[in-house]
């Protein structure tokens, strides 16, 4: 579903580039005039947020804040300037931002705060603090710019709500707290968890100057003092979000091969290495095919290599498809693999062979050209618990196939 953003500006120009920037981030959006039809629009739809402008003809004294905020849709104010009666009238609300409207930074700024808010939906928030006023109070700001948010008493109550729930991605902890100070739960993370995969934020009311220096040293990210301004609270926490989404995507990338967009070579030795110790362990035996494409040279030859890019490609979203269920991934070039953990052997064998033969059948589906190609595949079965070694075995299969005539699974 789309989401709708509801924009508040008079001048039209400036409604424009809003609107131009809401639909580039995926928003659906609305742009009222004045207030009158804001208020006319907000009783009709509902709003993911709204983009305010403060001085409006008919709302001269920042009116139209307090009536997006009354219909509970997250608001960010832009204001021509931002004098101190502004800005203290702008602060009482319980605004996601205010920016102010005076160069193009404003409007890059502005689009990443509206990335932002669908993207925080899905980023989990763990608050730690033995004061329940506390705990609301940055509940109600996280609330406010839509995490998802768990909250513990102290560092023990954190450390089981982690295990419980792997994915939360920061901890907010105050410092002084029962059973367990802030400072020692952040070294306790950081033994469990990498900077890659959590962030974390120390608060304290303490004014003792080597505390920031402490949680840092324990392994935070960031201090923050109270009591915190709004601002650097929101603005240290997305810094935070942010920089472990760039990790996810970098890390991503150096997952996944480029071209079929399947697990890639390494990410596929990695993570088979660790299920091979699981197997050898629970004595199970894994079993791993080898595909490959026969003549394939013959079409880059017949067709060019770009045609031979989309056969692949064409190729590894359909096998991708047809293996979920378990580990696929491109080897390199136009050869592909699939590793089963415990499974039968006669179950994989006909699914191997069904996918032989529905490649033999629809294979020029896979391209523009219409490109007709079929497939070899080797199959190994063995008590092996290397992943080389289990190639070795699969390839040697693949190599019987392809010897015996091409186009058919060996096994
Ligand atoms: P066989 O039936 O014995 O497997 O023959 P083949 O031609 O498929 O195998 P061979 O290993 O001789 O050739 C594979 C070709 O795949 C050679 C290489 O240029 C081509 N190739 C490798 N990676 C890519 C790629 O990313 N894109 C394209 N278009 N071609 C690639
Ligand atoms: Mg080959
Ligand atoms: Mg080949």
């Amino acid at each position: 579903m789309t989401r709708k953003i509801l924009i508040i500006e008079d001048t039209p120009t400036i409604a424009r580039v809003q609107k131009h920037i809401a639909i580039k981030v995926g928003y659906d959006a609305d742009i009222a005039d004045s207030l009158a039809q804001a208020k006319e629009l907000i009783s009709k739809n509902r709003y993911f947020c709204a983009v305010v402008d403060f001085i409006l003809p008919d709302a001269p004294q920042g009116e139209a804040v307090p009536c997006t905020i009354a219909a509970e849709i997250p608001t960010i104010v832009m204001t021509g300037n931002i004098d101190l009666k502004t800005r203290n009238t702008v602060e009482k609300y319980p605004i996601i931002d205010y920016i102010t409207k005076e160069n193009k930074q404003a409007y890059l700024y502005l689009e990443k705060q509206l990335q932002r808010l669908p993207r925080n939906e899905n980023v989990k928030v763990l608050v730690v603090d033995d004061s329940v006023a506390t705990r609301r109070h940055i509940c109600n700001l996280l609330k406010r710019h839509k995490y998802q948010i768990l909250e513990a008493n102290d560092g023990v109550e954190a450390l089981a709500m982690l295990e419980h729930t792997p994915d939360i991605a920061v901890i907010i902890t105050d410092n002084e707290m029962p059973n367990m100070n802030g400072d020692e739960l952040c070294s306790e993370i950081r033994r469990l968890y990498s900077n890659d995969e959590k962030a974390i934020i120390g608060i304290s009311g303490s004014n003792a100057a080597h505390l920031s220096a402490r949680f840092l040293k324990n392994g935070a990210n960031d201090y923050l003092r109270r009591p915190f301004n709004n601002e650097e609270f929101y603005c240290r926490l997305s810094q935070n979000v942010d920089m472990l989404e760039q990790i996810t995507t970098i890390r991503l990338q150096a997952n996944t091969d480029y071209l079929t967009k399947l697990p890639n070579r390494r990410y596929f030795f990695e993570e088979t290495t660790k299920s091979l110790k699981q197997m050898q362990k629970k004595q199970l035996t894994p079993s791993l095919a080898m595909f490959d494409i026969d003549h394939f040279k013959s079409i880059n030859d017949s067709y060019g290599h770009d045609a031979g890019d989309e056969v692949l490609k064409g190729f590894a979203s359909c096998f991708a498809k047809y293996f979920k269920k378990y580990f696929a991934a491109r080897l390199g070039g136009e050869e592909f693999v699939v590793y089963f953990n415990d499974v039968d052997k006669t179950e994989v064998l006909k699914r191997l062979e069904d996918f032989r033969h529905f490649i033999e059948l629809n294979s020029p589906e896979l391209s523009q050209q219409k490109i007709q190609f079929t497939l070899s595949i080797g199959y190994a079965h063995e008590p092996v618990y290397q992943i080389d070694e289990l190639l070795k075995q699969a390839d040697i299969k693949l190599y019987e196939a392809k010897k015996t005539g091409r186009n058919k699974v060996s096994a």
